[in-house]
């Protein structure tokens, strides 16, 4: 078992990278980066929204990639949806093996904490993935958030009752 991180169009192979050894540290399994690029799904774009269905992308992964025992996460330039929300910064089997993230709200001029916001992102919805739900604690990376405010409130961290559930 390991997580794989797979470009979902183009993304800055040097950016994906920097996510490997966090996410090898947090979830205690190896992680590496896909040479591979996948399409963006064509039927997944809305061009009345100018945005791209989550869940579309999601499903197109499951088709194309092997679900083997690994957890999967899909990374994304373009900006996502999903059924009745305005945006989302990633969605997730839960649990399961997929999971996407978009960066393309979480830039900022800020190198440090545009990577930081990535590696908030990715831990929840591989958190998802693991069989982690929503937590109510605000500082908690499993805390719900759909702004990068929220994201930068709560961190990569997991509080100590959800790492009792994923260890
Ligand atoms: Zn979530
Ligand atoms: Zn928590």
């Amino acid at each position: 078992m390991e997580i794989l991180i797979q470009s979902i169009g183009t993304v800055e192979n040097k950016l994906l990278r920097t996510l490997e050894k966090p996410l090898e540290k947090i979830f205690g399994i190896n992680c590496h980066v896909s040479n591979d690029i996948l399409e963006i799904p064509e039927r997944s774009y809305n061009p009345s929204r100018d945005q791209y269905h989550s869940t579309e992308i999601l499903y197109s992964m499951m088709n194309i990639l092997k679900r083997d025992s690994n957890h999967i996460l899909g990374v994304t330039n373009v900006d996502l949806y999903a059924s009745r929300i305005n945006f989302v910064l990633g969605e997730a089997e839960y649990p399961g093996n997929f999971a996407i993230i978009s960066v393309n709200r979480l830039k900022s001029p800020n190198k440090k904490l545009f990577l930081k916001r990535i590696l908030t992102e990715a831990v929840h919805e591989l958190g998802h993935t693991f069989g982690l739900p929503h937590c109510k604690n605000h500082l908690c990376v499993m805390h719900f958030s759909n702004s990068v405010v929220e994201t930068d409130i709560k961190g990569p961290g997991f509080c100590s009752d959800c790492l009792s559930k994923l260890f």
